[in-house]
């Protein structure tokens, strides 16, 4: 795998992996707290609601136990001791009439009291108000006193009457004749009831009121809903089987509170038995339903004092409601957790392939050295491992560069050397041969000069070149002896400039003749030290070399100074035909010449060479700017003198 794809791989595992838990965390608690909350903020606004029922039904039981007390009410009494001993009072219509004005009015102001009955202690109904009016007599008893509702004899319900607590209002329900539901329909709710006690005589009649649940409806309609929660009301009732589970107030079946009740709208066919029993056994709390997707929250009240009967308020909230902001939410947390996944990944991308691209380089740059390529040098960047890195490579291709410059030196020199070696040998034998014949031509030309008369002036002249030029072979002749017998140097201090002025003369003859002129530039008082012969032998190869390539009218320039660290440097510079760079490798190769036979030995630089090295110095020939060659040699200072202890001792053997 490439190194960008890895790092790009690993870096967006370590953020898509840690990214994706955190989101997934983060929502899932998020929608834990959220739903939590919804649960607390629903369950808060079921417990007002009973709250605000508990208070209204309490306001109505204390307006009812006030009827008790009421002048008109007070003034009925009488009535009723009379008829408890089975006599008709007198005042029975006026004082009937008067409680029954102000029962209507009472009923009036009250509207949630629907019905008001006034009974004897046989449970006989002597006066009833419905509908905010006096109801008609309907029926003639036994005793003188007409009654509202027909007799009803029924033990049971008088047992009940009987057993109601004194001084506050109880809840029953009263026969099926004396509802006002009848024909099979069920009550909302339990009646209220009071007894009415005399002052001495104990209980002489009962007030029953019956309660519209008008204002109860009001507030069920009214109550704010939470995410759009439908409310309904069910009434718990272990003592009455057939009022168990039954639907009080259901808003999805459209039952209001104020209607007869449906025998079949029931707890659990409104939300399975499941929940409907788990509803039944916990005073509050939340269930999700099976059947639709749906919570219902629920809170159990007691609305009847003296009755085991309950009433629960059931908010139902759709799962989509209640997870519809949060799911915006979470819709929003993806997405911002997508975009960043995507920056990251494009990050990831991008610091992969800053990082890989050094580290790329320098493979290929490992490679392409190791195929034996130059070395290309790679500015270091990147990270700090990576510039060490990179800093590491350059340092050791440059160390093997060194190395193996170095060899490549140390084997050519060491060719040069064999070379030199085995013509050394065979130049030690040609020299020995000439040097027999000029050593007779200088002697000759001695005794002819000498036999010369004084006015052969340009004879004497010519046999005096002759002999300089025979003296001049000589020394080359001595000069190949020398080099064949690697003579080491005789140092001594040299004034370079009247050295070279001195050789100029010697090469004065083949620059006339080339048409060339030759400009000396030495350093002002430059001093060096080494074998005068030797070196004045270099200078003079190096400028017959100048002056044989160069074109006439061209200019060779001799240049002479001290180099910062003290080494002697000289060039000879010519504008001539320059040389091929194809053989320049081999041009100080002895015999190797490029000129035509009998004009070069092709030994002039090899020699030179030798020359040089034994004076520990550098020769080296480049083509310059010129068009021509520059031939540059360095001596170095600092072993001047101990070469020339040296050559001194070497030179006193030889
Ligand atoms: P020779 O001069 O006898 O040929 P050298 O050893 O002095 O022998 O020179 C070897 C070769 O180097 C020459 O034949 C020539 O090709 C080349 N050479 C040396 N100096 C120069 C120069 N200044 N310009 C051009 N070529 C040169």
């Amino acid at each position: 795998m490439r190194l960008r794809t890895n790092i790009s791989l690993w870096v967006s595992l370590a953020t898509v992996l840690p990214l994706t838990v955190l989101v997934l965390l983060v929502t899932g608690y998020s929608e834990r707290q959220y739903s939590s909350d919804r649960d607390r903020e629903i369950g808060a606004s079921l417990n007002t609601l009973v709250a605000e029922i508990d208070r209204r039904l309490m306001f109505e039981r204390e307006v009812i136990s006030a009827l008790v007390e009421s002048a008109p009410m007070q003034a009925f009494q009488s009535v009723l001791s009379q008829a408890r001993d089975g006599h008709k009072h007198p005042q029975f219509n006026l004082r009937a009439a008067q409680l029954g004005i102000f029962l209507e009015e009472f009923t009036a102001l009250i509207p949630d009291v629907g019905t008001i009955r006034v009974l004897d202690v046989r449970g006989n109904t002597l006066l009833m108000i419905r509908d905010r009016q006096v109801m008609p007599t309907h029926y003639e008893g036994m005793d003188p006193y007409p009654y509202a509702e027909e007799e009803l004899d029924d033990e049971a319900f008088l047992q009940r009457l009987r057993s109601s607590p004194l001084g506050e209002v109880s809840y029953q329900l009263l026969p099926e004749s004396r509802s006002d539901y009848v024909f099979g329909a069920i009550p909302p709710m339990y009646d209220a009831v009071v007894p009415i006690e005399r002052e001495g005589e104990g209980v002489v009649g009962y007030l029953l009121a019956n309660s519209t649940g008008l204002q109860i409806e009001r507030m069920l309609e009214l109550a704010p809903r939470l995410s759009e929660g439908r409310l309904t009301v069910a009434e718990l009732n272990p003592d009455r089987p057939d009022r168990e589970g039954l639907i009080l107030f259901d808003e999805g079946s459209g039952l209001l509170f104020t209607h007869g009740k449906r025998p079949e709208l029931r707890l659990d066919t409104l939300f399975g038995t499941r929940v409907a029993n788990t509803m039944a056994t916990r005073p509050f709390g939340a269930t999700d339903l099976t059947t639709r997707p749906s919570r219902v929250y629920h809170a159990e009240y007691t609305p009847y004092p003296n009755q085991l009967a309950s009433w629960l308020v059931i908010s139902e909230v759709r799962h989509d409601a209640v997870t519809a902001p949060f799911k915006r939410i979470r819709q929003g947390i993806l997405l911002l957790a997508a975009l960043a996944l995507i920056a990251s990944l494009l990050l990831a991308q991008v610091s992969a392939r800053r990082i890989a691209r050094p580290i790329t380089r320098l493979a290929h740059n490992l490679k392409a050295y190791a195929r034996g390529e130059p070395l290309e040098r790679t500015e270091p960047h990147g990270t700090q491992e990576i510039r060490q890195l990179q800093d590491s490579f350059n340092y050791m291709a440059e160390t093997l560069e060194r190395a193996r410059r170095d060899r490549d030196e140390a084997q050519h020199m060491l060719v040069q050397s064999a070379k030199l070696a085995s013509i050394g040998e065979m130049a030690a034998g040609i020299g020995h041969e000439l040097n027999n014949p000029l050593n007779n031509i200088l002697s000759l030309g001695k005794l002819i000069r000498r036999e010369l008369p004084a006015e052969h002036t340009r004879l004497r002249e010519d046999v005096q070149s002759l002999m300089d030029e025979a003296q001049r072979a000589s020394r080359i002749v001595n000069g190949i002896l020398n080099f064949a017998r690697q003579v080491p140097p005789r140092y001594e201090a040299i004034d370079v400039r009247p050295w070279a002025e001195e050789t100029l003369i010697l090469v004065n003859q083949a620059a006339k003749a080339q048409e060339v002129t030759i400009r000396l530039e030495v350093e002002e008082g430059l001093m060096m030290e080494g074998d005068v012969h030797q070196l004045r032998q270099v200078l003079i190869n190096l400028l017959l070399n100048a002056i044989q390539a160069s074109h006439p009218g061209d200019e060779v320039l001799i240049m002479a100074r001290h180099e910062a660290d003290g080494d002697i440097y000289f060039c000879v510079c010519d504008q001539g035909t320059g040389v091929d760079p194809d053989i320049l490798d081999k041009l100080f190769d002895p015999f190797f010449t490029t000129k035509p036979v009998g004009r070069g030995s092709g030994l002039g630089l090899s020699v030179s060479l030798g020359i040089v090295e034994r004076h520990g110095g550098h020769i080296d020939i480049r083509p310059n700017e010129h068009g021509g060659v520059t031939a540059t040699v360095r001596l170095p200072a600092r072993q001047v003198q101990g070469k020339r202890e040296k050559g001194k001792g070497m030179g006193a053997e030889a």
